[in-house]
């Protein structure tokens, strides 16, 4: 996401971008599995998002999700609802409706230069290679359903302790995974009680392709020098959600603007992804602190409010309460130096 971002705008600036991937096709590390872009961490929408980013967002496969359903062990299902979408949902992978191959043919469009399944070199400019420490774990199954589209959120620490496990069934496609952080020495298989619990509900989900993945939450908060190091590889990712695609994007247009000499309009950009990344970790260690019973209080709070999306984005606003809540709890996390 973040190198693909940066070689569109390269290109467009005059320059001569070549990509090397170590996959024989761009999206060929990926799992073919369900993601979000999120609607709340930035002011721009998704759409004017990914035109800035120089980007055809209508060429694009996605889905916007106005309503979830939220699962805890403490009651029945809770339906929260927008009027504008929650999430575009994405496929993440190399098919013709992937999220990573519809961005890759728009880069080829205009002549970005590809070195597919060549492993970068030392040289480069800049380095997008994703995710390297483990910070967070996600386990997942990916099957085929004839049931109908639907999103659901599962929340309780016998499904994902200190995180969230998702299910998302969009035209025959699910993928239901888990992303959380692993307790020392467990054996708990937190995918299969996700899996029994909705098939318990009775949303079926067979046991067919799996995936595994990890996520980083790298730090200290780099500013942008030569060689570039953007996306997760840069720690440019969301610390509660892990909802790093749209900052990734944003730190490799960081990168392209500051290779072209705009310097300001890079640093605009890298400063606002390090106050959403403060904030994302301000978020985290809040979100850990709280019960699961807690939890299942807060969506049952959040499915009572007319614009919950405005309360989620709220959470990711630079203002006083937040950045005094940077200022008290920056200590507190776990430090992982990239
Ligand atoms: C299962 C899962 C679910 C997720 N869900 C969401 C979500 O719902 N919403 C969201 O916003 N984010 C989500 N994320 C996070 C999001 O996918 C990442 O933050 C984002 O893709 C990071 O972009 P990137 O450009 O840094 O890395 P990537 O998109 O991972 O791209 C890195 C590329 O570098 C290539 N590469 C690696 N090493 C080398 C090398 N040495 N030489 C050449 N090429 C190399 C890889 O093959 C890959 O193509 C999820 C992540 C996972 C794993």
């Amino acid at each position: 996401m973040a190198g693909l971002t940066a070689a569109i705008q390269l290109k467009k600036a005059g320059f001569d971008p070549v990509i090397f991937e170590k996959e024989s096709k761009v999206g060929a590390g990926r799992h073919g599995d369900y993601e979000g872009l999120e609607n709340w961490i930035f002011s721009r929408n998704v759409p004017t998002f990914f035109k800035q980013s120089a980007f055809k967002f209508n060429d694009l496969t996605t889905y916007p999700i106005s309503r979830f359903f939220v699962h805890t062990l403490f009651g029945k299902p809770i339906t929260i609802q927008n009027n504008q979408p929650f999430f575009y949902m994405v496929k993440r992978g190399s098919g013709i409706n992937d999220l990573d191959y519809q961005l890759y043919r728009q880069c080829k469009e205009i002549g970005v230069r590809f070195e597919l399944g060549k492993k970068a070199p030392k040289t480069c400019h800049i380095i997008a290679t994703g995710s390297r420490k483990a910070a967070a774990y996600i386990r997942g199954i990916n099957f085929k359903t004839t049931l109908k589209n639907q999103v659901h959120l599962l929340l309780g620490s016998q499904f994902a302790p200190k995180g969230y496990a998702y299910l998302i069934i969009i035209n025959g496609n699910g993928t239901l995974a888990t992303a959380f952080k692993k307790p020392k020495n467990t054996v708990v298989n937190f995918l299969q009680n996700a899996r029994a619990y909705f098939n318990e509900t009775g949303i079926s989900v067979p046991n067919e392709i799996p995936f595994g993945s990890r996520g980083s939450f790298s730090l200290p908060f780099g500013t942008m020098f030569p060689p570039y190091k953007i996306g997760e590889a840069g720690g440019y990712q969301d610390y509660l959600f892990g909802f790093g695609i749209r900052m990734s994007m944003m730190s490799g247009q960081a990168a392209a603007l500051s290779i072209t000499g705009k310097k300001n309009e890079s640093q605009i950009i890298v400063k606002e992804l390090n106050q959403k990344r403060r904030l994302s970790f301000v978020n985290r260690i809040m979100y850990e602190q709280l019960s699961d019973k807690r939890m299942a209080g807060l969506a049952i709070k959040l499915s009572e409010k007319s614009n919950p999306l405005s309360i989620l984005a709220d959470a990711y606003a630079w203002n006083f309460k937040n950045i005094l809540r940077w200022i008290n709890l920056r200590y507190r996390y776990e430090v992982r130096p990239t």
